[in-house]
């Protein structure tokens, strides 16, 4: 199934893809969620009165509605692999040669509110160096401790597309990523919570991110160093990942800083992420 959050009158729903292509609201079906955080935790509880409402005779959404990001608002901060493609890796290292594979590198980020698929990427004047990242989001299921590689998928709800904007002289000035990717309006997500039985093989998906049409990343999740399953293992093995844990599993080559020069964002540039089975992020940039 594929998951939404929408705004419908200024009112924000969750909502599941209909048969006719359209979003049904879970309201509608007789299932009561507060919000995609609560549909998250009680999935293995409502799962089935969502699949038979939409085998019935289910009634779209027939007013206006917005699709926002998915989960608006993270009940954590997300959980960030860097430099997990290999070809960002040599973009990023200047010249460095790896030649075995190292230790995964995790740091997180804060969204306090993740921006809308649509939405407008604030370009704060403070910023001189705005990067794109296109990323593989992944939405934990189940809380998840001292899980194994070959179980962890068993803990994964779902699946998104995150846009991991970065503001590279923020990361440099401070010698941290924290705050130069935490700024607001810096997580676009979605269009929607795609789930882990419609989506298929996680590490065929093509991932991609255009610049006002441009083609800047082109890859495939495939390309990963760590994979999603090795990823959950490494990091429950002794800190749990809660149902609704957000992972934004890296991002592969091509971003603005690995060009030289440098080719970052300005205001009125269009960002486009895309990986195949999930779907699109359009975001412009606006001066804030
Ligand atoms: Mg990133």
């Amino acid at each position: 199934m594929r998951f939404y959050t929408i705004s419908v009158n200024n009112t924000e729903m969750t909502a599941v893809l209909g048969p006719s292509g359209e979003p049904v609201t879970l309201e509608s079906l007789g299932v009561k969620v507060r919000d995609m955080n609560d549909l998250i935790r009680r999935y293995d509880e409502v799962k089935d009165r969502i699949v038979r409402g939409l085998e019935k005779d289910c009634v779209p959404v027939t007013e206006p509605y917005r699709i926002l990001a998915p989960v608006p608002v993270p009940e954590q901060d997300l959980v960030c692999l860097g430099v997990n493609y290999r070809e960002h890796i040599l973009e990023t290292s200047n010249g460095i040669q790896f030649d075995k594979k190292n230790d995964t590198v995790y740091f997180s980020k804060r969204a306090n509110r993740c921006n809308d698929p649509d939405g407008v990427i604030p370009f704060y004047d403070f910023v001189d160096s705005l990067d794109y990242e296109v990323e593989l989001g992944v939405i934990i299921g189940r809380d998840a401790f001292g899980v194994s590689a070959e179980e962890a998928l068993d803990y994964v709800f779902g699946y998104t597309i995150i846009n991991d904007v970065s503001a590279r002289n923020i990361q440099r000035k401070h010698g941290q990523w924290y705050l130069g990717k935490s700024l607001d309006g810096y997580t676009p997500m979605g269009p929607c919570i795609v789930t882990k039985d419609e989506i298929g093989d996680i590490h065929r998906l093509q991932i991609s991110c255009h610049v006002n049409g441009e083609e800047r990343q082109n890859s495939s999740t495939g390309m990963m160093i760590t994979p999603v399953e090795e990823a959950i293992a490494e990091l429950s093995e002794g800190m749990t990942l809660k149902a609704g844990t957000i992972i934004a599993t890296g991002t592969p080559g091509g971003v603005g800083m690995g060009t030289n020069p440098p080719r970052y964002l300005k205001p009125g540039d269009t960002v486009c992420c895309e990986i195949s089975g999930i779907g699109k992020l359009t975001n412009t940039l606006e001066k804030k």
